[in-house]
């Protein structure tokens, strides 16, 4: 597939840019060669149209007004990210949009969780605004309900109780998404729910976005009464959202629905509680956290640290239990990755350093992330291999009854651990002469001007897809 270069990065691939090539230097005896560059092949056989920075785009995985997110290729590791491409001439003819194209970026960047996507880099080009993002290869929620009609209480409970996670995250860091949907929740390869699309999200006093909280968005099938009659409003629409997207699980259809659809009729239905039919073999407590969910007076209805302490979702644990950072810590680095890149990579131990501690969407912090990923996946994969090797061949041993092999076979798994264990402390040696800079305070996102102005709906949206 050629590769179409017409559209010139502004910023933001600078290894490339730079003339940094991976295995550029480095001792070679230090570090997992497959961490390395990857197979010609891998970059060869990924369909894609063009190439922006370091990043083959390749097919589409789905699109929205003014986005469209494609798979891609990260050319440094071989690993697949998800690139969601803004169109910056169609957004220019939405004055929200203009105003807060960045803002979807600068609010990921804020936030770190295993529910939520992370954002890794981001890109512009005098057309288009890229984000990067760790891609989701489980695919979107809505496909799930479609192929299941409807999932079953015990399904709904895990993806419930991890969409209840991330939210408290977010309410925590004072961050409002306001466009929780069955659309934006993604599945991970272990099937965990991750959270995306932070394109309505905002955030009281922080970045600059002094947003009062009163405009209207989001899909109206999902918002909470008080979003719709104009009221001002706080961080429980985003629990009334839950509300709808269990309700949407475990029915595969919408709670409150009118016909011909009214946005002032739809708002009497939600007000009045006339909630349309549960299925009958559903758990009282489901019901009860459900219709807790969906009260219509945001006084009654509680917030997200009081849906927490909910008997159905037994996350009263993890309430008391420490938040999850949005910084990662210094001791949590990685330093087979961190020495990769500075070793074969030839990044600068600060920039790895600033990028990673600071959770800065760059390219640094893009590599970063897929070298972790790339190395836990290839461990995983050897410890599968080796456990299976080991196995089969005990097996074979046994079954012939060679006393003498089997021996040989036992020093030779011993010999094995030594020789992983020598390595180890040798490894550890050459890390603990490394010197790591002190912790460094997290520093947020100078925003120098914020939006004055919210989008109005996304009439209809989401409402068509699961159709009552
Ligand atoms: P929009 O703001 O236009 O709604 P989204 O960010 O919600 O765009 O993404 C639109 C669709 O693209 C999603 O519903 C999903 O199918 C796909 N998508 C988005 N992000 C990812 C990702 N990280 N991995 C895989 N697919 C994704
Ligand atoms: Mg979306």
């Amino acid at each position: 597939m050629p590769v179409a270069d017409s559209d010139m990065v502004v910023d933001n691939s600078h290894a490339l840019q730079e003339g940094k090539t991976p295995n550029s230097a480095g001792n070679e005896n230090i570090l997992p060669a497959s961490l390395g560059s990857p197979a010609a092949d891998i970059l060869k056989n990924f369909y894609h149209t063009k190439r922006v920075g370091n990043y083959l785009i390749g097919r589409k995985l789905g699109e929205g007004s003014f986005a469209k997110v494609r798979e891609g290729l990260h050319a440094l590791t071989g690993e697949k990210v998800a690139v969601k491409v803004i169109d910056k001439r169609k957004a220019k003819k939405d004055s929200y949009v203009t105003k807060n194209l960045r803002r979807e970026g600068h609010i990921q960047q804020m936030i770190r969780h295993p529910n939520i996507t992370q954002l890794l880099d981001i890109l512009e080009t005098e057309n288009s605004y890229y984000l990067v993002m760790e891609l989701c290869p489980g695919g979107n929620l809505m496909n799930r309900i479609y192929d299941k009609k409807r999932l079953d209480e015990r399904e709904t409970q895990k993806y419930i109780r991890q969409l209840v996670l991330a939210v408290e995250h977010l309410h925590r860091a004072g961050v409002v998404h306001r466009d929780l949907k069955i659309e934006n929740l993604l599945l991970d390869e272990q099937d965990n729910i991750k959270l995306i699309d932070f394109g309505l999200s905002n955030c009281a006093g922080i970045l600059g976005y002094s947003d009062p909280f009163s405009t209207q968005c989001g899909s109206p099938a999902y918002a909470a009464p008080e979003l719709l009659s104009r009221k001002k409003y706080g961080p429980k629409v985003d629990v009334w959202s839950i509300g709808v997207n269990m309700y949407a699980m475990l029915t595969g259809t919408l709670p409150f629905t009118v016909e011909p659809f009214s946005l002032r009729a739809l708002h009497q239905k939600m007000v009045d509680k006339e909630m349309n039919p549960l299925p009958p073999s559903l758990s009282t407590a489901a019901i009860c956290l459900l219709k807790k969910l969906l009260e219509p007076d945001p006084n009654k209805r509680p917030n997200i640290h009081q849906v927490m302490a909910d008997s159905w979702l037994q996350l009263a644990n993890k309430n008391t239990g420490a938040p999850y950072l949005n910084r990662i810590h210094i001791e949590e680095i990685n330093h087979t990755v961190l020495l990769h890149m500075t070793e074969k990579m030839s990044y600068k131990h600060s920039e790895v350093l600033s990028a990673v501690l600071t959770n800065r969407a760059c390219h640094t912090l893009a590599v970063y992330f897929l070298l972790n990923k790339k190395m836990k996946r290839l461990s995983k994969e050897y410890r599968v291999s080796m456990s299976y090797i080991t196995t089969f061949t005990y097996q074979i041993l046994k079954k012939n009854k060679t006393d003498t092999h089997y021996t040989l076979f036992s020093k030779e798994l011993q010999r094995e651990k030594q020789k992983s264990e020598y390595f180890q402390t040798q490894w550890r040696k050459h890390v603990d002469k490394l010197t790591i800079p002190p912790k460094q305070t997290p520093v947020y996102l100078a925003v120098s001007k914020g939006p004055s102005k919210e989008k109005k709906h996304r009439t209809g949206e989401g409402l068509s897809r699961l159709k009552h």
